[in-house]
C-alpha cells in the first residue's frame, strides 16, 4: 500500500529520497472552518482533531512522533535549526522557517494564503521549510532561510525550491501602506506590485519570493512557482481570506528519507 495515499495532498517536489507537498483540506463539511486535515494547533481548532491528524500525519509518513517538528508560527523572520531528537519544543516558538540535516525528520510549516516554501539541497542532505506572507516576504524569509542552509553547509546553486498552494497576484488585493512596505523594500517590479485593477494594489506574493531567492544565489531553473491559488479553491486548500484567521490551516512539509 501507498502511504502516502493516506492523507489527500499535492507533490510540489520530486527528487528521489525526499517527501515534499501540500496537503489537501480533503474531507469538508460546509460552514466548519476547521473541516477536513489540520494539523495546526494555534488557531482554534479543537485539540482532539488536531492531534488525531497528527497521528495519521505520522503513520503516513512512517515516522515517530519526535520526528515531527512544527513550529508555532507568527510572521516572524526567525529560523530554526532542528539539530537533535526530540526537539525542545521552547525552540518552535516564534518560528517561521526550519532548516535541518537529520534525516527521518519532518518538518512543516502551516499557512492559508501566505506562501509555504520548501527547499533542498540534495548532495550536502540538508532540507528547509518557510513560511512567507507579506511581512516575511518583504523581510526576505526566503533568502535568509538559504544562508542558514549554506551556514549548515549548502551550496545555493545547488538549491531546489518549491512553493506550494497559496494566495495568487488576482486575489490578493493591499492596501496602500502593504504596497509602501513592498517599495521600500524593493519588490517595486512590475511583476509584484500588480496595476490595472480598479481601486486597490494587488500584489504577487510567490514573485516576491522568487526575487529574494534569486538574490540569495538560488537558480531560476531551481525555483519552482506554486501551482495553484488557495483562495479560488477554498475547498482544497483553508484560505484565511475566505474562512477567516479562525480556520484550519494548509501543511506543507518536507522530509529526507533513508
Ligand atoms: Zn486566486
Amino acid at each position: 500500500m501507498n502511504q502516502i495515499s493516506d492523507i489527500s495532498h499535492i507533490n510540489i517536489l520530486t527528487i528521489p529520497g525526499i517527501v515534499a507537498f501540500s496537503t489537501c483540506r480533503g474531507c469538508v463539511i460546509d460552514g466548519d472552518n476547521y473541516s477536513g486535515f489540520n494539523v495546526c494547533h494555534y488557531t482554534g481548532d479543537e485539540e482532539n482533531h488536531v492531534e488525531q491528524c497528527r497521528e495519521q500525519l505520522c503513520a503516513m509518513l512512517g515516522i515517530n512522533r519526535d520526528n515531527l517538528i512544527i513550529p508555532r508560527q507568527t510572521h516572524s523572520l526567525n529560523i530554526a535549526v532542528v539539530d537533535e531528537i526530540p526537539f525542545d519544543t521552547s525552540r518552535l516558538e516564534n518560528i517561521d522557517a526550519l532548516v535541518t540535516t537529520l534525516p527521518n525528520v519532518a518538518i512543516a510549516v502551516n499557512t492559508a494564503d501566505c506562501v509555504p516554501l520548501v527547499f533542498v539541497e540534495e548532495e550536502a542532505g540538508i532540507i528547509a521549510v518557510a513560511h512567507s506572507g507579506w511581512k516575511g516576504t518583504v523581510g526576505c524569509i526566503a533568502s535568509k532561510t538559504v544562508a542558514q542552509m549554506i551556514a549548515c553547509g549548502a551550496d545555493a546553486s545547488r538549491i531546489k525550491v518549491a512553493m506550494g498552494p497559496c494566495i495568487c497576484g488576482d486575489c490578493f488585493e493591499v492596501g496602500d501602506e502593504v504596497v509602501e512596505q513592498f517599495v521600500k523594500n524593493r519588490f517595486d517590479a512590475p511583476q509584484i506590485i500588480l496595476n490595472g485593477y480598479c481601486e486597490r494594489s494587488h500584489i504577487d506574493l510567490p514573485q516576491a519570493c522568487r526575487k529574494s531567492l534569486l538574490e540569495a544565489g538560488v537558480l531560476d531553473e531551481n525555483i519552482a512557482l506554486p501551482k495553484e491559488c488557495s483562495r479560488c479553491n477554498p475547498q482544497k486548500f483553508f484560505s484565511a481570506r475566505r474562512l477567516g484567521i479562525n480556520s484550519g490551516r494548509t501543511l506543507t512539509i518536507a522530509v529526507r528519507k533513508v
